[in-house]
């Protein structure tokens, strides 16, 4: 059902919405474009040499090739950049740190801006979170999320004895590239040439299905009561506890709310609460992998402070993780950035027993990552009030997508929180049953967006066999002006039309 269209946003007095470029100047811009690898942000796997358009520079909302074509950004490449390119403060605070020291060693001094960040970061979370480390990309923080568990198991409280090897992950599910976080990843196509190497920590990930309300009702021609599917879920989290047998299990990993691995898919309430207290119960952590779901895109800073939302009267309250990840909107871009936020349970042993996380990296709490950030999240979204703006943009964005998309034939769900949308494909409404994967389907609504409408969304390749839906996301930035949510939706409603009409 369609809601009442909510009450209008005002905008943001200083931007201007830009005038819609014409589809020719698409073309050409593809036309001369250099070859290159199909990106490696997006979701589908390495494909063949493509040409893409030459970008001469981005501009707000808004990527600008080498033949004048303005591409609206409705994701923030990868889902990052959260407040647009090229905001003036963030370049001058990170300018400013570059001419005061560029590079220090974390291991050698304290640094300004990351004691400021891991206050800022630590009190963001009600205090929940105690330690910060900063990284450069989210593989990165995952990795050492995983670590991490091992060695407070192992070397803290668990001394040589502990059997906590395992962990408990989720499928289909999207971690990082490096090849920890992609053990921890069950993404069948960026992992199928490392598994005949046997390279990849295979016995040690067990995953369970992932939480999708959508496909997991596939055959079922009455939709199962929520209560009864997050009950059926936990059941499923139990018995691999059960099976694994609980004392061999160092952390459960999964995304609060899952991005590219299904296309912004929120849990049902209930869910997470009952994860945490089987987590509690046989002594495991709970890591959330907040790369891309958290700094702000759905809604709240932290997407765990907003995923048990009271709804329909039940209860609310925080699921707080022991562990978690961020990456993307973090620095939004403007340098690489990631961190890992490190909870009570951990850091009191680390504090009490005097520990040390044997983990460094040359560019760990690196100073610029911490300007970066600081200017993004303290300068720009908290000062501008954006996150407000996300939760009001939600119900705006959620509405539009539904009102243009929801009666398509094609579309099968539409689903999101905050700025963070994933629109899912079906060849066939009723049966819900998926494209074929060699189609590409959502690389073709990815790319029609792009070159014939001006609107780049971000794609997400389907794969039957691993219960995901061809889809694509839709992740503008927080600041992001109604009438640009309104051309975004129009202009993917036009590719998604016209990709479909040509599929016949
Ligand atoms: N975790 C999630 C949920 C992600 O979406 C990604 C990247 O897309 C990663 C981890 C890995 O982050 P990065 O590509 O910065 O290494």
């Amino acid at each position: 059902t369609i809601p009442s269209k909510p009450l209008p946003i005002k905008t943001i007095s200083d931007q201007q919405t830009p005038k819609t470029t014409t589809p020719e100047l698409f073309d050409s811009a593809y036309e001369t474009g250099t070859d290159s690898e199909v990106s490696s942000n997006d979701d589908s796997p390495p494909s063949p040499p493509t040409t893409l358009p030459q970008l001469a520079k981005a501009k707000g909302h808004y990527w600008i090739t080498t033949t004048g074509a303005k591409i609206l950004d409705a994701c923030g490449g990868a889902g990052v950049a959260c407040i647009g390119h090229g905001r003036k403060e963030v370049i001058k605070a990170i300018t400013k740190q570059m001419a005061s020291c560029s590079y220090a060693s974390y291991a050698h001094f304290k640094l300004d801006p990351v004691e400021r960040l891991s206050e800022w970061l630590v009190e963001s979370t009600g205090g929940m979170m105690k330690k910060v480390y900063l990284m450069c990309s989210g593989s990165e923080a995952i990795e050492a999320a995983l670590k991490l568990s091992l060695e407070f198991h192992h070397s803290w409280t668990g001394g040589s004895t502990t059997k906590r090897t395992n962990f408990i992950t989720r499928t289909p599910s999207y971690h990082g590239t490096t090849l920890g976080s992609l053990s921890a990843s069950n993404h069948f196509s960026r992992r199928l040439p490392f598994i005949s190497s046997g390279i990849l920590l295979e016995s040690h990930f067990h995953p369970i299905s992932a939480c999708n309300p959508y496909r997991d009702q596939l055959f079922s021609s009455v939709d199962e009561p929520t209560a009864a599917y997050v009950s059926r879920k936990l059941a499923e989290l139990e018995s691999m506890f059960l099976r694994l047998g609980p004392e061999t299990v160092a952390a459960v990993i999964m995304e609060p709310i899952v991005g590219a691995a299904l296309g912004c898919v929120p849990p049902p309430p209930g869910y997470m609460r009952g994860v945490k207290k089987l987590c509690e119960r046989y002594g495991a952590l709970l890591v959330f992998d907040e790369v891309m779901c958290g700094m702000g895109r759905s809604g709240t800073l932290h997407a765990w402070q907003s995923i048990e939302r009271p709804e329909n009267g039940e209860e609310g309250g925080e699921v707080v993780p022991d562990l978690q990840t961020l990456g993307k909107c973090f620095t939004g871009g403007y340098t690489p950035g990631s961190a890992l936020l490190v909870g009570h349970k951990i850091a009191g042993v680390m504090e009490q027993e005097k520990r040390v996380f044997t983990h460094g990296h040359t560019y760990q709490n690196n100073p610029l990552v911490a300007a970066a950030a600081l200017a993004v999240q303290v300068g720009v979204i908290e000062r501008e009030g954006l996150l407000a703006k996300v939760r009001e943009h939600e119900k705006v964005l959620g509405w539009l997508l539904r009102q243009r998309l929801s009666k398509h034939p094609n579309v099968g769900d539409i689903r999101g929180r905050g700025l963070f949308w994933g629109v899912e494909f079906v060849k066939d409404r009723e049966t819900k049953e998926p494209f074929d994967v060699g189609l590409g389907v959502a690389q073709m609504v990815h790319r029609t967006a792009m070159k014939e409408f001006g609107v780049l969304v971000y794609n997400g390749q389907g794969c039957a066999g691993e219960g995901r839906g061809d889809h694509v996301m839709v992740m503008p930035a927080y600041d992001i002006l109604e009438e640009e949510l309104e051309m975004i939706v129009d202009r993917l409603g036009k590719a998604v039309e016209s990709v479909f009409e040509k599929l016949g």
